[in-house]
């Protein structure tokens, strides 16, 4: 009978380690028991330590809802969450991980996790060319069409191109096509070779922004790369489509709004804040000077939601922004990251002069009464700076990561509170 439960356990276990998809075993209060190679792959980075031992420690940065889901579910056993996306880490560094949980019993779960960073890219893209063909008659100009060689280089132009952008064949063939798109840089290009990799592996790709002429000027257009097979069904090449685009009634301005702003609050949205922040980064390297990040998060925001509506939590978030803004430089760049949480991009300045802001802001929104539909309500938010010259790091996505931390501290602390990068110097 042993030798069977055994046999069994050892069965059960080979399973686990091999299985593709990441599987953890825990407790009610987050502490893993099991977990295979798949889902500590996916989780030390996470962590961003070379160990875990508690789940929901892992997920507090990144998908705190997770504490709240396994809680609030009532029943003795069952599914808590299917296919529940978490979006971890920043930028280029972020990835999409579905999250499933079953309750086993009181004390005991079952998550399993994957990566499925290149599905929600994928889907994004059918939704790109679902617009971009349902947009076939609004308003376009002019087409253009160029053929590309297997490496993405011109090796065939139409007049239709030379009349669009102005290069001529010369400038044109044998180069790579990207190399003479020089697209603004708001709207914000795949990297080089994306485009091709991408049309290899799905057919074709698109994307949308400014691209300049040769004479300098610029237009809205829809680019087009899709791929031109032989008979062998072996790649001949590539088919570029250039749709200069009118949109009809959005001037310029109100294009590059719609790209830079947040919608709701109309502050710097995440992508103009990463663009504008990759610049100021460099520019201030390469000058030897410092520069701050901020990283602020409402406290309670939620309650702010359940007490009040959600429409009273989207005033709070716009006054929040203003407020913010009104308190800083013009050159500081302020963003709102998502949610309830917001950064601050202080070029020149040191950690200590980010302390001095935060703390302004914080006493800023700490001190206002905020009216919604008639009721005063108050607020606080808690802050998390970092800067280049406390040297802990020497990229963005570092910077970025040391404030978080500290924001965290700051909450941990209590909140509506600043905390900086180094533990040991929280303040207020
Ligand atoms: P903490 O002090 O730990 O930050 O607590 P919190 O309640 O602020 O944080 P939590 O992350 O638990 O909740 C954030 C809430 O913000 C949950 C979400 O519904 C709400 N939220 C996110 N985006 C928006 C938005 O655009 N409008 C509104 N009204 N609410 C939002
Ligand atoms: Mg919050
Ligand atoms: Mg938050």
């Amino acid at each position: 009978m042993t030798t069977e439960l055994e046999a069994e356990n050892t069965t059960l276990l080979q399973f686990l380690y091999a299985c593709p998809a990441g599987l953890i075993e825990f407790s009610a209060a987050g502490d893993i028991g099991l977990v295979n190679p798949v889902a500590m792959g996916l989780l030390l980075p996470i962590a961003g330590r070379p160990f875990v031992t508690n789940l929901f420690e892992v997920m507090d940065g990144c998908a705190p809802e997770l504490l709240n889901m396994i809680q609030q579910f009532a029943p003795s056993h069952g599914t808590v969450c299917d296919g529940h996306r978490i979006v971890t880490g920043r930028g280029g560094q972020s990835a999409v991980l579905a999250c499933s949980v079953v309750k086993l019993t009181e004390d005991r779960y079952i998550a399993t996790l994957s990566d499925v960073t290149e599905q929600v890219a994928r889907e994004k893209r059918l939704k790109q060319a679902e617009v971009w063909f349902a947009s076939l008659l609004d308003g376009i100009d002019d087409v253009a069409v160029l053929s590309l060689d297997v490496n993405g280089c011109i090796d065939g132009v139409t007049s239709s191109v030379v009349r669009q952008t102005g290069f001529t064949d010369a400038d044109l063939l044998g180069r790579p096509f990207e190399s003479f798109a020089r697209p603004d840089r708001a709207s914000a290009m795949p990297l080089p070779g994306e485009a091709i990799a991408v049309a290899r592996s799905d057919g074709w790709h698109l994307h949308e922004g400014w691209h300049a002429r040769a004479d300098g000027s610029r237009y809205w257009c829809q680019r087009l790369v899709a791929v031109r097979d032989n008979s062998d069904g072996t790649t001949a090449g590539f088919t570029l489509v250039l749709r200069a685009v009118t949109r009809q009634g959005r001037d310029a301005a109100d294009l590059r709004r719609m790209l830079t702003r947040d919608h709701l609050t109309g502050v710097s949205n995440r992508a103009h804040f990463f663009e504008a922040a990759e610049r100021h980064f460099a520019r201030c390297l390469r000058d030897g000077r410092s520069l701050a990040l901020i990283v602020l998060d409402v406290d309670h925001f939620k309650q702010v939601n359940d007490e009040h509506g959600h429409a009273a939590g989207d005033t709070v978030l716009c006054a929040v922004s203003r407020r913010c803004e009104g308190e800083l430089r013009p050159e500081d760049v302020f963003a709102r990251l998502g949610g309830e949480e917001f950064v601050v991009l202080l070029p020149g300045a040191t950690l200590r002069a980010a302390a001095v802001a935060a703390e302004r802001l914080r006493l800023a929104l700490a001190g206002d009464v905020f009216d919604i539909g008639g009721i005063g309500l108050r607020i606080t938010a808690s802050f998390g700076c970092s800067a280049l010259d406390a040297g802990t790091t020497a990229s963005l996505a570092g910077l970025l990561a040391a404030a978080d931390t500290a924001l965290y501290q700051a909450k941990r602390a209590g909140r509506n509170r600043v905390a900086v990068s180094e533990a040991d110097q929280v303040a207020a």
